[in-house]
C-alpha cells in the first residue's frame, strides 16, 4: 500500500469509526430520550388551578422530568405579564397555548362558568390532540397530566392515543370526596336539600364524614342555585370521569386529610397526595442548591398586577396585630355584604389588610362612603388590589387571615400557621371551612352570615380572646405540613413514586 492509499484507508477507518460513534451516541440519545418522561399538563384556566397546577409542572422539571403546559393564550399572557418570564424557569419546562374561543373583553370565569368552561373544552381538546399526536418533536408526551374538571375530554383522548392519563383535582380532598359521595346522598334521599329550614341537617352517608357535615357545609352547588357557577351535575360527571384514570393526584397531605384520603384510596388506589405544594416546591429548590449558593429565586404565579406597598405598611405595624383580608379570585360579593364585613372590621378595632381586587364587588355604582369608615380605615387600615399573598401571610406582623377558604389560600395559611376567620363563598368553600373550624381547630366559621356584629365578634375571637388555642393547632399543623414535603414525610414520597411512575410508563 502506497502512502495515499495508506491515508485514505485510515481516514475511511477513522470515518467509519466516527460513524459508530455516533451511531452508539445515537442509540444512547434515543435509549435515555425514550426513558425521559414527558408529561402534558392541562389546567382550567383559573388563578386556583393554574398556581396549583404550575407548582406541579415545577416541581417534575426539577426532577429532570419534561414538562410541556398548556395554557390558554389569556392566561399565558396574564403570567408573562405579572408572573415573570415563565419561560425561562426551567429548561425542561416549556409552554404551549391555544385561544380559548371568547372576545379579549370576555369576563372568563367571571361571568357565565358553563358556558365558558365548554368553550375552553372544546378548544382545549383540539390543542390537547393535536400535542399528543405530534410525533415530530422530541421526546413524545408519554403522560397527560388533566385538570380533573376536564375529566372527560382527557380521558377519551388518552384511550384514543393510547396515553395514560393522571387527573389532579386540584381543590380540598374532602371536596373531591363529597362530590364524589353525591349520588349516593341523592339515593338515600339526604340530597336535595329542602330549603333554608333544612341548612342544618346533619349528613350521615359520606363515608369518613358521618355526622360531621351538615346541609350547608356541603359544597354550595348541592344547594341548587348555581348563579352562572357549575352546575352540580357538571362537577359531579367530571369526577366520576376521574374512575378512567390511571392515577389521581391531590395537593393535600396525610396529617391534614388522612382520614378522608384513606375514604378516596378505596375507589382510586393510585392516589398522590402531594400537598402542600407551594411548600413541596420550595423545599425542593432548596434542597437542591448547594449550601454555598444564593436561595433559588420564588416566583409567584399570579394573573394580576401584585402592590407590594403593603409590605412596608406591614413593616410599621406591631408583631400580630392584623388581620389579613382577602376573598380569592373569583368570588363577587354584595354590596351590602361589602358594608357589612367593612363596618364589622373597623368596629372591632383591629388593624387590617384588605385586598380590594377591582371587580369585588357585584355592583359599582359610588356612594358616599360614611365618614366613620374611611376615618377607621385611615387608622388600622390598608387596601390593595392584590396582595403578595405568602409574603403577606409569613409576615410577623399578621395574626390571622379572614378568607374565603378556596383550597390555596386554605393551604397557603395552614403552612404559614396563621389562624383562620372563614366566610366561604362557593364550590369547595365550604366544605373547606367546616375542616378549619370543627375537624382541625385553626379558626372560625362564619358560612351564611355576613352581619358587622357578627364580624366584629369574631375578628375579636379570632385575634384576642380565642387566639391561643387556635394558634396552638395553626402552629401544630403548620410544622406537620412542612414535615410531609421533607425527606421522609408523606407527600414527599408520594412524589417519588409518582416519578417513579412517570418513568414506568415510558
Ligand atoms: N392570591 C394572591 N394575592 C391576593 C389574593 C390571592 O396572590 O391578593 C393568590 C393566593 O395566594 C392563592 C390564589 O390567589 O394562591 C387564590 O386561590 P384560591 O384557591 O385560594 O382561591 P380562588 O381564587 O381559586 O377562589
Amino acid at each position: 500500500m502506497d502512502t495515499s492509499q495508506k491515508l485514505c484507508s485510515s481516514i475511511s477507518i477513522a470515518t467509519e469509526e466516527r460513524r459508530r460513534r455516533k451511531k452508539v451516541k445515537m442509540r444512547g440519545k434515543d435509549k435515555h430520550e425514550s426513558e425521559t418522561p414527558h408529561v402534558l399538563i392541562f389546567p382550567l384556566p383559573a388563578q386556583g388551578h393554574v398556581n396549583s397546577m404550575l407548582l406541579l409542572a415545577e416541581l417534575l422539571a426539577i426532577s429532570d422530568v419534561h414538562v410541556t403546559f398548556l395554557n390558554t393564550h389569556h392566561i399565558h399572557h396574564r403570567l408573562l405579564q405579572f408572573a415573570g418570564n415563565i419561560e425561562a424557569r426551567h429548561p425542561t419546562l416549556g409552554f404551549k397555548t391555544f385561544a380559548d374561543g371568547v372576545a379579549q373583553d370576555h369576563p372568563r370565569f367571571g361571568g357565565d362558568m358553563n358556558e365558558f368552561f365548554n368553550h375552553v373544552k372544546f378548544q382545549g381538546s383540539l390543542k390537547l390532540r393535536e400535542l399528543c399526536s405530534d410525533h415530530s418533536g422530541k421526546p413524545r408526551i408519554t403522560c397527560i397530566i388533566a385538570d380533573g374538571m376536564f375529566g372527560d375530554i382527557s380521558s377519551d383522548i388518552g384511550d384514543e392515543l393510547g396515553i395514560p392519563i393522571i387527573h389532579f383535582r386540584t381543590a380540598s380532598a374532602c371536596s373531591f370526596w363529597s362530590f364524589f359521595s353525591v349520588p349516593v346522598l341523592l339515593q338515600s334521599n339526604e340530597l336535595p336539600i329542602r330549603g333554608e329550614e333544612d341548612m342544618d341537617r346533619v349528613i350521615t352517608k359520606i363515608p369518613g364524614m358521618e355526622n360531621l357535615i351538615r346541609c350547608r357545609d356541603l359544597p354550595s352547588l348541592c344547594r341548587g342555585t348555581h348563579d352562572g357557577k357549575f352546575s352540580l351535575d357538571t362537577v359531579v360527571f367530571q369526577t366520576h370521569q376521574s374512575l378512567r384514570a390511571q392515577a389521581l393526584i391531590s395537593n393535600t397531605f396525610e396529617d391534614l386529610e388522612g382520614s378522608v384520603l384513606s375514604q378516596i384510596r378505596n375507589r382510586f388506589p393510585k392516589l398522590y397526595a402531594l400537598g402542600p405544594l407551594h411548600a413541596h416546591l420550595s423545599y425542593r429548590k432548596a434542597s437542591k442548591t448547594p449550601s454555598e449558593e444564593e436561595p433559588p429565586p420564588s416566583f409567584t404565579n399570579s394573573l394580576y398586577d401584585v402592590d407590594r406597598t403593603c409590605i412596608r405598611w406591614l413593616d410599621a405595624q406591631p408583631p400580630k396585630s392584623v388581620i389579613y383580608v382577602s376573598f380569592g379570585s373569583v368570588a363577587i360579593i354584595t354590596r351590602d355584604q361589602l358594608m357589612e364585613i367593612w363596618y364589622g372590621l373597623v368596629n372591632s378595632k383591629k388593624r387590617f389588610l384588605w385586598v380590594f381586587r377591582p371587580n369585588l364587588v357585584a355592583e359599582q355604582e359610588a356612594k358616599d362612603l360614611p365618614l366613620e369608615l374611611v376615618e377607621g380605615t385611615k387608622q388600622r387600615g390598608c387596601t390593595v388590589g392584590w396582595a403578595p399573598q405568602q409574603e403577606v401571610l409569613g409576615h410577623a406582623a399578621v395574626g390571622g387571615f379572614m378568607t374565603h377558604s378556596g383550597w390555596n389560600s386554605t393551604l397557603e395559611g395552614v403552612v404559614a400557621g396563621v389562624p383562620m376567620l372563614c366566610w366561604p363563598n362557593f364550590g369547595d368553600q365550604q366544605i373547606n371551612s367546616r375542616y378549619v373550624s370543627e375537624v382541625w381547630k385553626m379558626g372560625l366559621d362564619m358560612k351564611d352570615l355576613c352581619d358587622r356584629k357578627v364580624v366584629e365578634k369574631m375578628v375579636n375571637d379570632l385575634m384576642e380572646e380565642r387566639r391561643e388555642e387556635f394558634e396552638k393547632s395553626t402552629q401544630a399543623m403548620a410544622t406537620l405540613a412542612k414535615k410531609s414535603v421533607r425527606e421522609g414525610g408523606s407527600s414527599c414520597s408520594d412524589l417519588d413514586s409518582l416519578i417513579e411512575y412517570l418513568r414506568s410508563i415510558c
